[in-house]
């Protein structure tokens, strides 16, 4: 049977992603203005059906198709009881509409029954943490980053998503490996952030994976990480690609999406 790291490799890499977290949390928060938490963005239901929306597609289309479900219907309720192909013709723009039309009504019907139908999810800032999150991801389409945003950006819960770009650049700064699985990454930055590192650990990275680390080829002459960035030390070496600074400063700065939107607060219409 393979054996893990053994108990001093762990406590030396938690040791080693907790220094990096606090040189990110310094400099990336110096750049990005020290985003706090400042209550939900959306209603829970809304951030729900956004982030299922913007499963494999562009910020643009999902908030695109966000906006025409909202302006169809007048309530959850008209979305849970419309028909499946009207639906899933209202939502194109997302992409996967069929898949993602049927998964909308899906966890439209659990929310529906575990409330009553009043649509309020209230309860999962009032019951223990681990059952909250375990009801989330017990929804269908519904996974750990997603169970994490309505944690966190609604209730204001420690959770920590890791998208992609939150992904991206840990790895990239030598938190965890590349190939880490995302439920895994969300467990090692769970385990060294505090709960109110969290938000601003993860709007700065992401905000940083956009503007500054991007992929394919990070822009790391922009960057204030470098010196304590593993992708840059093998760079320097030849041996990771980096991009050059564009020659205007406007060129770095990535177009806005919805998820910049919502933090700065864009509201769903009635
Ligand atoms: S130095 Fe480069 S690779 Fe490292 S975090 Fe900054 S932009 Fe990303």
């Amino acid at each position: 049977m393979a054996r893990g790291p053994s108990p001093q490799k762990r406590a030396a890499d938690r040791r080693k992603r907790r220094r990096l977290a606090d040189v990110v949390l310094e400099r990336l928060g110096e750049r990005y203005g020290h985003p706090t938490w400042a209550g939900p963005r959306v209603d829970a239901v809304s951030e729900l059906i956004l982030t299922i929306l913007s499963q494999n597609t562009a910020d643009t289309n999902s908030f695109r198709a966000f906006t025409a479900l909202r302006e169809r219907y007048a309530s959850w309720d008209e979305v849970l009881a419309a028909p499946t192909d009207e639906l899933e013709e209202v939502i194109r723009p997302g992409g996967l509409a069929p898949t993602k039309s049927r998964r909308i009504q899906h966890v439209l019907a659990e929310v529906h029954d575990m409330t009553g139908g009043t649509w309020d999810m209230g309860f999962l800032g009032e019951w223990p943490f681990e059952d909250a999150r375990a009801w989330l991801t017990s929804l269908p389409g519904i996974g750990r980053k997603t169970a994490s945003i309505v944690l966190l950006f609604n209730f204001g819960r420690p959770a920590m998503p890791v998208d992609t770009h939150v992904h991206r650049v840990a790895w990239r700064l030598g938190m965890f490996g590349r190939t880490t699985p995302l439920e895994r990454a969300h467990d090692l930055l769970e385990e060294i952030l505090t709960p109110e590192e969290m938000y601003p650990f993860h709007v700065e990275l992401i905000r940083h994976g956009r503007d500054t680390c991007r992929a394919p080829r990070p822009i790391c002459g922009l960057c204030p990480l470098t010196d304590a960035c593993g992708y840059y030390a093998d760079a320097l070496r030849g041996r990771a690609p980096m991009a050059p600074v564009p020659r205007r400063r406007g060129e770095a700065d990535a177009p806005p999406r919805y998820h910049d939107e919502l933090i700065h607060g864009w509201t769903p219409p009635e």
